[in-house]
């Protein structure tokens, strides 16, 4: 089972308990699907904007023991507000840099739901 770390956005905390990440990590589903079913093994905001923060805690999940970074779909997709992050593309790419080929850094968690 492979163990992922999962950054979401500080500015949804408040009105997203993470739930549907916790699930579609947990059935293999969504971003999760090539690696089957998964354990989270850490849930971390990225720290608060500009997001710069979460380049270290993506480290430090991988330093616990997660083979698999995920930034959740609250940043990338924008849910549940549809408002994606504006640094997740930055966020993303300092975060693969710094991780190298070793760790795959997921860009969503599960699709945004149908409205
Ligand atoms: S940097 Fe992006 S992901 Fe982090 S709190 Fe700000 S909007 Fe959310």
């Amino acid at each position: 089972m492979a163990k992922v770390g999962i950054i979401r956005c500080r500015q949804t905390e408040d009105l997203c308990g993470g739930t549907s990440d916790f699930a579609f990590a947990a059935k293999g589903k969504g971003a999760f699907e090539p690696f089957g079913a998964c354990e989270v093994v850490g849930f971390v905001s990225c720290g608060g904007c500009p997001g710069k923060r979460a380049v270290a805690r993506a480290q430090m999940l991988k330093d616990r023991g997660a083979e698999v970074v995920v930034l959740a779909s609250c940043i990338t997709l924008g849910t549940p507000l549809g408002f994606p992050c504006p640094h997740k593309d930055l966020m993303l790419a300092a975060i693969r840099r710094k991780l190298g080929d070793a760790v795959p850094v997921l860009d969503y968690t599960h699709p945004a739901p149908k409205k």
